[in-house]
């Protein structure tokens, strides 16, 4: 390289905050970490009902329930999607298998892996068991297809042949091979999505919605395509959306925001990298194109929504809104919309700075309100990163209860906000219709909204001037099923999964009570009203037998600006590392990304100097500690790297060239190790276990604290003497897994660091 490099100093642009705090927007950020119960207990408050009007809604669900499923029995179109959904709910083996299935096979581009796949998933099944009976046709048809396949992939003996269909079937399948197989399941999961999509092209989707808008429907329509990977994607989605509110701003002829058509847009469609690590980009990538669209979609007067995602990703939707709102060339135009979940722990917070926006912004903003769609998504990801709490509720019947709560937020700040409630279940709409005033409606006060392929059985009996007469969009997907994949899981597991409303309706031994039931009611007849799920495990607790390693939630507003406290603190600490009792001169350790930035010093071991190591090691009686003394000192030190994280973190970024997220998976994995092996030692040693000796270990620069750790760990928990040589790129950051260990009991004859370059590193295995 030639030219002067300026001096960057180290952290200093590490997450810059987002907008300036309000108290609002710290409300928000509080919000995520407070106890279930605890942030519960306000709403509950607010969603509960005197008996008389409790009667009212139980009354009015319980028609609309009745009629659902009176429409269920007589439809013909029942029979579909619906049933199979029911049929193989996600609790049987078939149900996950089929899911599998969806979710996969339309990304697999080749088919010899689409057929490996279909024949692990389709193999398994008990699809027998789920023919004949009353069950509709297209369920009987779709399954004689699987027990087909599955005869085909040996998972069900030769004798289930009864109807000859299955055999005869079979011997032509049999005959034509695999791709019969894969083109017959391929089309049940196109047929699938088919039944959630409203059309391939926008133009199609438009003439589809003719017939329900002739009923009173609206429609908001969604182009497929989201989570953009490349800046391709996103261009391609932008067209996209750009082309959907030219055709949606003619066919709304001017109706306007409330009365027209309009469009839903999802952020990361429109940006590969929509994340708080890149909010910089963010807002000045992305936001220009969101502006761009909105002031399209101002150009034809019609409504333009952003659907909610991820809850890693909501302050940074907020602070994209909040330049929207305040844009002056948007303004005078009320068709920006805004998403909130229910099941989001910070719902009712987000809906407080909406209103406050509202009115510093004089505008009146949309809010569809939803329950959410991606808990489990949420659950897992709060467990796989090792995070304090969830962000979402645990219940259910909490989502339901916060939902209540939020609707009467909504529906209290009528000047500010267009409430659009958006859900499936009969109860919860019964209870906002009579939160809102049955008996009143003023033009443009709210609006219900349904997503096309489901729910139009309960929404025929509130569209239309003997019905409820009350408005209903229906949010319209539209695209072909190379985009359909994110968007149907969702839809696949709203349908399936067994506490969904949707679900329930259709099961006939789930009772008309049951499915009006008031979430308040059920939440104060608990043991512990609002207390979390006791089946789902806290992500300290998912393994029974030791603790998980904890992380750092990197979309926290106050997390982030503790550890940027907290890795600038690091750099005043002068990083050395040397055998114990080497000297000589130290050499500088540069990080891999700005080799400006001097991390720390190292003082190689020479070559000579390995038998004198290796006779120490020798000599140590560490082997004499128990398995139960040992274990515990790994934990120690578990303890104290967990509480060490940032000093770690700020290592591995600066040293390894890590991000952020890297450094805590790779301080967590260290941690995990020393828990790990803790507990196989106690589980698997006996009396008569004998260490091996002295132990070299030679560790990687990729991973130069959690591989480091793990080797030198699980020798030492067997008892041997540890010379410990790390990559001669990344010394200092074992250096301190060596003083970590070393406070926490490890002898130091025990566990000796030996840096240096592949000289050392022979002279120790000769
Ligand atoms: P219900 O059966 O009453 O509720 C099901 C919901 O309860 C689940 O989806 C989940 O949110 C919640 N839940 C289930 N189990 C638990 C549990 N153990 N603990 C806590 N909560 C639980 N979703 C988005 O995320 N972003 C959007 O932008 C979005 N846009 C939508 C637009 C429209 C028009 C519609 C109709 C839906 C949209 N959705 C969106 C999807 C929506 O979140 C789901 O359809 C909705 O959650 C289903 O709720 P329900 O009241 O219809 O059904």
């Amino acid at each position: 390289m030639t030219g002067t490099k300026t001096m960057h100093t180290p952290f200093a642009d590490f997450a810059p905050p987002l907008r300036q705090p309000t108290d609002l927007r710290r409300a928000v950020t509080a919000a995520c970490r407070r106890e279930e119960a605890h942030t519960l207990a306000p709403l509950i408050e607010a969603a509960r009902f005197p008996g008389e009007r409790r009667d009212a809604i139980r009354k009015t669900a319980t028609s609309l329930v009745e009629a659902i499923r009176l429409r269920q029995k007589s439809s013909t179109r029942l029979g579909s999607v619906d049933a199979l959904m029911q049929e193989y709910s996600l609790s049987s083996l078939e149900g996950v298998a089929l899911m599998c299935l969806a979710e996969a096979l339309l990304r697999i581009p080749d088919d010899d892996t689409r057929d490996a796949l279909i024949r692990d998933k389709i193999g398994k099944g008990q699809w027998r068991e789920h023919v004949g009976g009353n069950r509709p046709l297209f369920v009987n048809a779709a399954t004689w297809g699987l027990v087909v396949a599955g005869k085909l992939y040996g998972g069900i003996d030769g004798s289930v042949d009864d109807q000859g269909l299955s055999r005869a079937l079979s011997r032509l399948i049999g005959r034509a091979g695999e791709p019969v197989v894969r083109r017959g399941v391929d089309l049940a999961m196109r047929m699938m999505g088919e039944q959630f999509v409203t059309g391939q092209t926008i133009a199609k989707a438009l003439k589809r919605a003719r017939e329900l808008e002739a009923k009173g429907f609206r429609y908001s329509y969604d182009m497929l395509g989201e989570a953009a990977v490349t800046a391709a994607d996103a261009e391609r989605y932008y067209r996209d959306y750009e082309n959907a509110i030219r055709a949606i701003g003619a066919a709304g002829k001017g109706k306007g925001v409330y009365q027209g058509p309009g469009i839903s847009i999802k952020l990361s469609a429109l940006h590969p990298r929509y994340a708080r690590a890149k909010a910089g980009r963010t807002m000045d990538e992305l936001l220009p194109r969101v502006k761009a669209l909105a002031l399209l979609s101002k150009g034809y007067d019609i409504g333009l929504n952003i659907d909610a995602e991820e809850a890693d990703r909501l302050e940074l939707s907020m602070d994209l809104l909040e330049s929207l709102a305040l844009d002056p060339d948007l303004a005078g135009w009320n068709g920006l919309g805004f998403v909130v979940q229910a099941y989001g722990k910070r719902c009712p917070q987000v809906i407080d700075w909406l209103i406050d926006l509202a009115e510093r912004a004089q505008r009146r903003i949309m809010v569809r309100l939803v329950k959410g769609a991606y808990w489990d998504a949420e659950i897992k990801r709060a467990q796989v990163d090792g995070q304090r709490d969830f962000p979402v509720y645990t219940r259910k019947r909490h989502t339901d209860v916060s939902y209540i709560a939020c609707a009467r937020k909504l529906l209290g700040a009528p000047r500010q906000i267009y409430p659009q409630f958006a859900t499936h279940n009969a109860q919860t709409l019964a209870t906002v219709y009579h939160l809102a005033g049955p008996d009143s409606y003023t033009p443009d006060q709210y609006e219900f909204q349904c997503l096309h392929g489901m729910g139009e059985g309960l929404y025929s009996q509130v569209v239309g001037k003997d019905k409820l007469a009350r408005p209903c969009r229906i949010y319209a997907p539209v695209g072909t099923h190379e985009t359909l994949l994110a968007y149907l899981v969702r839809r696949l597991l709203e349908n399936g999964a067994n506490s969904s409303f949707v679900n329930r309706i259709a099961d006939p031994k789930v009772a008309v009570a049951e499915l009006v039931e008031d979430p308040v009611e059920a939440v104060l007849d608990m043991a512990e009203p609002g207390a979390r799920h006791e089946g789902i495990a806290l992500p300290s607790a998912i393994y029974p037998d030791r603790a998980n390693s904890a992380g750092l939630d990197l979309a926290d507003e106050d997390t982030l600006a503790a550890l940027t406290h907290g890795l600038q603190a690091t750099l005043a600490q002068p990083w050395f590392a040397a055998a114990e009792g080497v000297t000589g001169t130290a050499r500088p350790v540069r990080n891999p990304a700005d080799h400006c930035d001097v991390v720390g010093e190292v003082i190689d071991t020479p070559a000579a100097y390995a038998p004198e190591a290796m006779a120490r090691a020798r000599a140590s009686t560490w082997g004499l500690f128990a398995v139960e003394e040992r274990a515990l000192i790994l934990e120690k030190a578990a303890g104290a790297m967990q509480a060490q994280m940032p000093r770690l973190m700020g290592l591995a970024m600066r040293e390894a060239g890590k991000s952020a997220a890297n450094a805590i998976a790779e301080v967590r994995e260290a941690i995990d190790f020393l828990h790990y092996y803790a507990l196989q030692a106690r589980q698997t040693f006996g009396s008569a276990q004998k260490p091996l000796g002295p132990i070299v270990c030679i560790s990687p620069w990729n991973f130069p604290l959690a591989i480091f750790t793990g080797q030198v760990s699980a020798a030492l928990v067997a008892g041997n003497p540890v010379l410990a040589k790390p990559a001669e790129e990344t010394p200092l950051i074992a250096a301190e897994a060596v003083r970590i260990l070393h406070e926490a009991g490890v002898p130091a004859d025990a566990l000796q660091l030996l840096p240096g370059d592949g000289e050392i590193g022979a002279a120790l295995i000769a």
